[in-house]
């Protein structure tokens, strides 16, 4: 090993989007910078997150000195209780940013046991040979900070998530002073956020949406179901905002929108006046053109709020004809048939759906950069070596291309997961590799203690086996035709009743779903999923693959 040289090893993030993960390597320190997850495709059956192989990490754990957050967003923090429960050291991150990460520790039974450390920007924390000045950044959250990393051989400024945002919706304005100040104390290594690379411009501000948002709470004659991801409190702040300036109340409906407001609201960073927000209980007892629903789902996850309310199944979210339904987010490649399907059943209850189809004004605006905004930060900084970071590779190579055209890196580098890439004050190049990759999760659906997360490989799978719920469903009339049958291969159920139970328990799910979510076969395959999956393991201790199969007869 070189040693007078600095490593950059990423282990997730580079080259598709989500679980980011970047460790840094002066001699015998390690620091970790984010610890995401990523939610998986489609094909990855049973699956529920990805996170990043840590090996490296774990080979290393005496030298691994913190992991250090830039915000909280899940493709940031959510690789957290995997890691931690795997390696177990400090945690550096913003107030905000940590009080997501005690939620989620607290979940998974791990909080009692982390050290969680308050990261101020402006404030260096030193961690073994690096010293770490985070710095304001503006995005779609609240409380982000970009870092700027004082090594031996000179100062690598990570951006995290960012774009410029000069109207900041909290008031929390991007620090553009410390990044010139910087720029003219010199800078080694810029790493960059690539997400936008292929928008020409400037991101507009997260304020930008509040007049068509205003328009659409003028216009609306009775109820408004607005949905945002919980994690978009400045949209959050908006929609409340607007909601109290039309007189209307508000109720959240969905766990996640809920928690996040919560916290939000803790620190600072809504403000709610009183009496604004009414339990869902109450909010059915006001008139429909005095209540707005906050509620989660805009991405069509079959079990959230907002997909329970587009099947008619969900005891507080009624959604009646004539009300008005807002989703104030993008759709996330990937999601599109889902959160159709969704919208389909949303024009089936006869409400009004305000989706960002691109043609009808501003209801969501990206979080992170454009072209414009990351010439400027490259001028601001003026790094020697530029590395693009967060994006596919047609992302990397593009924001190759761009800091290239600026004329202002001497050199860059286009840098992969498990690459291990090695700089000093005159030399920037790749050395060698690590192993890096992609660890499935199956969280199991009671979320409690991380002994329950189970690797999905192939050795388990064939340990386990495979579990096939199949349901005949009438294609005229929508009725469930005869009683559900389960296949079984590789999976032993011990007890002779498992299985004759298991059926009753598809056969109650079948039962507790309306005519409309049963129509709809990735509902009704997800809610048997998740139903089988918590009876089998917590009769069985086994986490066999389980697939639904749905006859049409
Ligand atoms: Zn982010
Ligand atoms: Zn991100």
């Amino acid at each position: 090993m070189s040693s007078e040289k600095l490593q950059l090893i990423p282990l997730g993030g580079l080259g598709e989007f989500g679980m980011n993960c970047l460790a840094m390597r002066y001699q015998d320190d390690i620091i970790v910078i984010d610890a995401g997850l990523m939610f998986p495709e489609s094909e990855l059956l049973g699956v529920d997150i990805v996170v990043p192989d840590i090996t490296y990490l774990v080979e290393n754990r005496d030298k691994v000195r913190a992991i250090v957050l830039t915000h909280g967003h899940e493709d940031h923090i959510g690789g957290l209780p995997w890691i931690l429960s795997e390696l177990n050291v400090p945690v550096y991150g913003t107030e905000f940013t940590l009080a997501y990460v005690e939620n989620k520790l607290e979940e998974h039974g791990l909080l009692d046991d982390a050290e969680l450390i308050d990261l101020v920007p402006g404030r260096r924390t030193t961690l073994g040979a690096f010293s770490i000045l985070p710095i304001r950044v503006t995005h779609s959250l609240v409380d982000c900070v970009a870092l700027a990393i004082h090594t031996p051989v000179g100062v690598v400024l990570h951006t995290g998530d960012f774009k410029v945002d000069l109207t900041p919706v909290d008031g929390e304005g991007f620090d553009l002073m410390a990044f010139a100040e910087l720029g003219k104390q010199g800078v080694l290594a810029l790493l960059q956020d690539s997400t936008n690379v292929d928008r020409p411009g400037y991101t507009p501000s997260e304020r930008a949406v509040r007049p068509r948002l205003d328009e659409i709470f003028s216009r609306t004659k009775k109820k408004l179901f607005f949905s945002c991801f919980s994690s978009s409190i400045h949209r959050i702040g908006i929609a409340l905002d607007l909601a109290f300036a039309h007189g209307r109340k508000v109720a959240m409906v969905g766990r996640s929108i809920s928690e996040s407001s919560e916290i939000a609201q803790d620190l600072g960073y809504l403000n709610v006046p009183d009496g604004l927000i009414v339990s869902p209980g109450q909010a059915r007892d006001l008139p429909p053109d005095k209540v707005m629903m906050l509620i989660s789902g805009t991405q069509g996850e079959p079990m959230s709020a907002l997909s329970r309310a587009a099947v008619d199944n969900h005891k507080h979210a009624r959604i009646e004809p004539g009300d008005t339904v807002v989703l104030s987010s993008r759709v996330i490649p990937g999601n599109e048939k889902g959160i159709f399907r969704m919208i389909d059943h949303l024009y089936r209850r006869e409400a009004k759906v305000i989706y960002d189809d691109g043609g009808s004004g501003l209801i969501h605006v990206s979080g992170h950069a454009s072209q414009e905004e990351l010439r400027l930060i490259i001028n601001l900084v003026k790094p020697k070596y530029f590395i693009p970071m967060h994006g596919d590779f047609r992302h990397l190579r593009r924001h190759i291309e761009l800091a290239e055209a600026t004329g202002i890196p001497e050199k860059t580098l286009l840098m992969e997961d498990g690459d291990v890439v090695e700089m000093d004050r005159d030399t920037l190049r790749k050395n060698g590799k690590i192993n890096a990759g992609r660890v499935c999760i199956d969280s199991g659906s009671t979320g409690d203690v991380v002994e329950d997360i189970v690797i999905r490989d192939r050795r388990h799978l064939s340990e386990d086996g495979i579990v096939l719920p199949i349901i005949t469903i009438n294609k005229l009339s929508g009725r469930v035709e005869r009683q559900p049958e389960i296949v079984t291969r590789g999976f032993v159920a011990g007890e002779a009743d498992i299985m004759e139970q298991a059926r009753e328990v598809v056969a109650r799910t079948l039962d507790g779903s309306s005519a409309e979510e049963k129509a709809d076969y990735g509902v009704i395959k997800e809610k048997i999923r998740t139903d089988l999956k918590r009876y089998i393991q917590k009769n069985t201790s086994r986490r066999p693959l389980i697939m639904p199969v749905i006859l049409e007869v």
